[in-house]
């Protein structure tokens, strides 16, 4: 990383986070990957560095940390710990998901919180960055276990959200039945319909079209644009997703649609290979329905499909690869393999799959494009501020709008990492591009809202 010469030394400012967030390396990743290319950008601007911006930028403006006591289905009590971090109100109030999963702790939601406030900025849209969390897992636990966890959340959370506020959302472990349950309670203790509190709901009572597939359509909307930069199609590509979850789930819909054949994923269990492309009804029953393993398939689907308990999907040859399972799911040696495999474009439909020596592989791979999540998977954060402007008009839009226009968001967030990238001597660089584009937008908007 380059120390510039207007007063802020980038390495110096990278140690400082690490010592005052000890024990939290993959929020120190985050900030390694936004401030690489900072560099020339603050020597072009010193009223940045006067105003420590920077500085400013990673620390996070609140964080609620609680207790939330739950009774399961035996009468048994069990404790959990919640969070969340407000990281930053620029561009409009603190916009994020929640995740459930035992392994959650601060350090993961401040890595992605920070993440939010550059993805956020890059949908142009009035939405600043947060998210929070919760160490319970969701898995084998019944509808009403999971109804009551929610609500204790939501005791304590009601008091710290709101439209104008911090507005919340799903991510992993948390879909259409929490958010139900999170509305009711929140709805219950504040006796207000404030529809605007949190994104995510069923489309009958306020909640957005598309919302449920945005993540997943918009990454593979970002990958056509990719494609379309060397005037290639979608059209005949073969495809390996990572996960089976919302966003994979959504991103083979949409890739298939576009006549791409995708011939693996995975879930926490193993790798799944179809080499006649995947039975997306076959994967829907069984992992939204059902919601078992992944394994079940290979009997089921019969034909040439197998299934590798324990392994990633990294080892199948492909042209696409869309990581959208967790952060540093994919490793340097996943990355060489699919490089040898013949992967010419990667995109991070998760929050940073790939370790920083796996992006190295790819960036300096010949002819292979990657995007980070941040500019990738904004579909999903771009459609909940769609559901916001709905619930704030009481208004509401069809499908093939609001479809539309998140085509539109995802071309623009293209056109803008692709078009800064340029402009700032890091031509196809569609890292440099989403970090510096992110950060302009929010450094104006803090430096004209004073020091605060
Ligand atoms: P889900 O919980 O719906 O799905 C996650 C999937 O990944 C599941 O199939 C899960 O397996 C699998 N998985 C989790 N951990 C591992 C692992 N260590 N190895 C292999 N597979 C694993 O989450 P989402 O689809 O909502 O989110 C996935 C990622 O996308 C996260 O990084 C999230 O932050 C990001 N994201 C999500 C958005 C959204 O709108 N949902 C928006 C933007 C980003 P199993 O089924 O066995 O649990």
């Amino acid at each position: 990383m380059s120390t510039n010469t207007a007063g802020t030394d980038l390495d110096e400012l990278v140690r400082a986070v690490e010592d005052r967030n000890p024990g939290e390396p993959e929020f120190h990743q985050a900030v390694r990957e936004v401030l690489a290319p900072l560099g020339p950008v603050l020597e072009r601007h010193p009223e940045y560095v006067k105003a420590r911006i920077l500085e400013r930028l990673v620390e996070p403006e609140r964080q609620v940390i609680f207790r939330v006591p739950w009774v399961d289905d035996g009468g048994d009590v069990h404790v959990q710990r919640a969070m969340r971090v407000g990281f930053n109100s620029a561009l409009g109030p603190y916009k994020g998901g929640m995740r459930f999963n035992p392994d959650v702790t601060l350090g993961t939601i401040k890595f992605l919180g920070f993440e939010q406030v550059f993805k956020n900025a890059l949908t142009g849209l009035a939405i600043g960055g947060g998210k929070g969390g919760a160490d319970f897992d969701p898995k084998g636990r019944s509808d009403d276990e999971v109804m009551r966890f929610c609500q204790s959340l939501m005791t304590e959370l009601y008091r710290h959200i709101g439209p104008d506020q911090d507005v919340p959302a799903g991510d992993a472990g948390v879909a259409a039945r929490e958010i139900g349950f999170l509305f009711g309670q929140y709805k219950r203790i504040t006796g207000t319909y404030a529809a605007g509190a949190l994104t995510g709901k069923g489309t009958g009572w306020g909640g957005a079209q598309v919302r449920t597939e945005a993540t997943g359509y918009g990454l593979v909307y970002f990958v056509r644009e990719m494609l379309a930069g060397r005037y290639e199609e979608l059209d005949g590509r073969t495809v390996v997703v990572s996960g089976a979850g919302n966003v994979s789930i959504y991103a083979i819909e949409k890739a298939q649609a576009l006549g791409a054949t995708v011939v693996g994923c995975s879930d926490s269990s193993g790798a799944l290979h179809d080499p006649d492309g995947l039975d997306l009804d076959l994967i829907k029953q069984l992992k939204l329905t059902e919601r078992g393993h992944l394994g079940a398939y290979v009997e089921r689907r019969g034909g040439e499909a197998s299934f590798e308990e324990g392994a990633t999907p990294w080892r199948i040859p492909c042209e696409i690869a869309l990581p959208c399972a967790t952060q540093n799911e994919l490793d340097e040696k996943d990355a060489k393999a699919l490089v040898k495999g013949g992967v010419r474009v990667v995109a991070e439909g998760a929050n940073m799959p790939c370790t920083d020596e796996a992006v190295a592989v790819f960036q300096d791979a010949e002819d292979v494009l990657y995007a980070p999540g941040k500019a990738s998977n904004a579909g999903g954060v771009a459609v909940s501020a769609f559901e916001m402007e709905q619930n704030a008009s009481r208004n509401g839009w069809t499908f093939e709008n609001t479809d539309e226009r998140l085509q539109a968001t995802m071309k623009q967030i293209h056109e803008t990492c692709r078009r800064t990238a340029a402009e700032h001597d890091h031509e196809g660089d569609y890292v440099a591009g989403a970090n510096i584009a992110g950060f302009l937008r929010v450094a104006d908007a803090m430096l004209a809202q004073g020091v605060v």
